[in-house]
């Protein structure tokens, strides 16, 4: 078995289990073992019972009193068994697990581990996990992983998948490529050690030591890449040179908004850039409702002006719908000369051969879509300018600029994550940056609270009120169906019919990705029109949606999601001028999430927020949230990894300088390892 080969030749996955892995993007062997853990479990030392664990996972040793005794009913049978730990009682719950009749009888000792629960003076366990002692202290000493999952495939079957692979000894594949100074410097362990402790780590140390390798080496692949797309791209001169042009001018005197001064201060600096002679490689960045979108169609008009093709590329149908959209108002109520193709997954096949043939000839001056649509074979006529919105949602390896397509387009970026300068310089390197970092004089901050459960009556009706008086809402759940996810979570599907219920005088619609793109697309503008007053939704929404209408937005298990994904999801609301509103819901008994969340109370700049849950969080953090969004590093994180980055920055500035080709022999290791790697740094310029 070689690390390329398809996970089928590992033993015990077949046809089907490979079926899931691929739906998770795991493919090959090697990919498996990339396929780093979301959090670890580590089962806690066995305690007694005691009030202060209440809403804890708890592992306790219990002598069962009576035979379990279950009760039928008529979808599920009910086993109830009564326990003690030498001081007090405690009722255990199952629910259809007859087979532990042979299990749990009188006078045997188990350890069960789950949520401590207190009902009428009454400790309980439901559904806890059952182990004898001796198999419990075991568990204690070790981390097990738990990965993303997708239904049908379960943790153990990945771990069985994983183990298997390292026990055949495919890690010594994982050669070493960094010289001996590098890793003795910074303490770097070897990549082989890095990829199984990342899946079994002995202990925390372990632990932290596998996440710094394989960040280091995240990190040092993409600034290599950086530096090399950087020499490549000064001074490149453009087919595209454009002169400064009535229209944008124009259209920002109609506007019936007046442009921050920072807006201003951006467009300028993108005009100065497309005008030069030379290709633009701009990064916009500006927080959440800084007002990005109008700075790009300023420069979509530019360009289109001076007769060449613009195009823009989303990372969500529903975002590329809305700028399509709002572009095409645009262009209709000021007059504008653009001829606007949209490019998404519910575009028919037949529809989209038309649409491919007007950009060609040129007939479609601006093509909105999905990165995908645009990427697959599409042809331009003479395509000026390239905008991706909410880059950050883009993984890191697609990022560089569109490069040679119709030769050399001007590339503008636009990313929402907050990232200190000196970040950026090295994150960003080859390209310029313009910061909006002003946002319209009309906006109100949003009102934060951080809730249990129990508030919900208020929140509905505190919603109610907002609609009453023609403002909407956004209700949040992690999860789509009830059976998604063992864990007890709120799901789209149900919430929606118990709101309906709860609220039966509103209209109230549902939206999630597994709902076929032109229903999406339906639902999303009836609640953009103001059809729609409640939007009960997953995390589709998070990137770019801009409803100014909707003041609300609550977020149910708002525990589950990190502080910057939670920033984004708030960034939906205030986006007009009246006062807006978020309720993150802490759906869980654990009182610690209250003081993770707490930081949104405290402040709406993302910076702070992305600072501060990393502080939270902490180095060793083993068990926290995976951020999705700020910038998709497989392993590494922006923050959290801020210094490295400064150090590997340096490093990299150093080996280049001496050996800018890489063919110096103690640079052999790396040269291979950029070159392996280098193809999945997806060119945008490749379609
Ligand atoms: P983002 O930076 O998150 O992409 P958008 O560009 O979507 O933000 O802008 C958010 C909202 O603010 C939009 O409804 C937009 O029309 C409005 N907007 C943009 N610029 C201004 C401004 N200068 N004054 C008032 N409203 C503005
Ligand atoms: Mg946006």
């Amino acid at each position: 078995m070689i690390l390329s080969e398809n996970i089928k030749s590992i033993k015990g996955i077949g046809e089907k289990t490979a079926a899931l892995f691929a739906k998770l993007g795991v493919n090959t062997v090697e990919q498996l073992l990339r396929f780093y853990p979301r959090t670890y479990r580590n089962y806690p030392e066995i305690r007694k019972l005691s009030s202060e664990c209440v809403g804890e996972k708890s592992a306790v040793l219990l002598r069962i009193n009576e035979n379990i005794n279950f009760r039928k009913g008529k979808r599920v049978s009910v086993g109830t068994v009564k326990c003690s730990d030498g001081n007090n009682l405690l009722l255990a719950v199952f629910f259809n697990c007859d087979y532990l009749k042979s299990v749990l009888k009188a006078g045997n000792y188990y350890v069960f581990y789950g949520t401590l629960l207190l009902e009428n003076n009454f400790f309980k366990f439901e559904m806890p996990e059952i182990y004898k002692q001796d198999e419990y202290q075991i568990l204690t000493q070790s981390f097990l992983p738990v990965y993303s999952l997708t239904k049908g495939l379960s943790n153990k079957t990945v771990i069985k998948a994983v183990k298997s692979v390292i026990e055949d000894g495919l890690l010594s594949f994982f050669e070493e490529y960094l010289p001996h100074t590098i890793l003795n410097d910074y303490n770097l362990i070897s990549r082989k050690e890095a990829i199984k402790g990342i899946h079994f780590p002995q202990n925390i140390s372990d632990f932290e030591n596998s996440r710094k390798r394989l960040s280091f080496d995240e990190l040092f692949m993409f600034i290599v890449m950086i530096r090399r797309s950087k020499s490549n791209a000064v001074n490149v001169e453009s087919l595209y040179s454009m002169i400064e042009t009535a229209g944008p001018k124009r259209l920002i005197e109609q506007l019936p908004y007046k442009l921050t001064d920072a807006q201003i201060r951006v467009y300028n600096e993108i005009v100065s850039d497309m005008t030069s002679g030379f290709v633009m490689n701009r990064l916009v960045q500006g927080d959440v409702g800084s007002g990005k979108t109008i700075v790009a169609f300023l420069s979509v008009l530019l360009c289109v002006e001076n007769g060449h093709q613009a195009a823009i590329m989303a990372p969500t149908q529903l975002l590329a719908v809305q700028h399509y959209n709002n572009l095409k108002e645009l262009a209709s109520k000021y007059n504008l000369p653009l001829n606007i193709s949209l490019l998404t997954g519910a575009v028919k096949k037949s529809q989209k051969k038309d649409e491919y043939e007007s950009v060609k000839s040129g007939e479609a001056n601006v093509v909105i879509g999905t990165h995908a649509l645009i990427q697959e074979e599409l042809e331009f006529k003479n395509l000026g300018l390239v905008i991706t919105d909410e880059q950050h949602r883009f993984g890191v390896m697609q990022r560089k600029s569109f490069g040679n397509k119709g030769g050399n387009p001007h590339v503008l970026v636009m990313s929402a994550t907050p990232i200190p300068r000196t970040l950026s310089i090295i994150m960003y390197g080859d390209m310029h940056l313009s910061v909006i970092d002003e946002k319209p004089s009309s906006r109100l901050p949003i009102k934060n609270c951080v809730v249990n459960t129990s508030y919900r009556p208020k929140a509905y009706s505190f919603i109610e009120n907002q609609i009453k008086n023609g403002f909407q809402a956004y209700i949040i759940c992690p999860m789509v169906e009830a059976n998604d996810s063992l864990e007890d979570v709120e799901n789209v599907s149900e919430y929606t019919m118990k709101l309906r219920k709860a609220l039966p005088n509103i209209n109230i619609e549902c939206i999630h990705g597994r709902m076929k793109p032109t229903l999406k697309e339906e639902i999303m503008n009836n609640f953009s029109d103001g059809k729609i007053d409640v939007l009960v939704s997953t995390t589709v929404i998070e990137v770019g949606i801009d409803v100014p209408n909707a003041t609300v937005i609550m977020v149910e298990n708002a525990e589950r999601f990190g502080l910057s994904q939670l920033h984004q999801l708030r960034g939906r609301i205030g986006r007009g001028s009246s006062q807006s509103y978020s309720i993150f819901v802490n759906g869980s008994q654990d009182s610690k999430h209250n003081e993770r969340l707490d930081v949104l109370n405290r402040t709406n700049d993302g910076f702070v927020v992305a600072k501060e849950d990393l502080r939270l969080r902490g180095s060793g953090d083993i068990f926290g949230i995976r951020q999705s969004g700020n910038m998709n590093f497989e392993i590494a994180d922006l923050y959290r990894d801020s210094e490295m980055i400064i150090e590997i920055s340096k490093i990299v500035d150093e080996i280049l300088e001496k050996d800018p080709d890489l063919s110096k022999t103690e640079n052999l290791g790396i040269k291979t390892y950029v070159l392996e790697n280098e193809n999945k740094f997806i060119d945008f310029g490749s379609i």
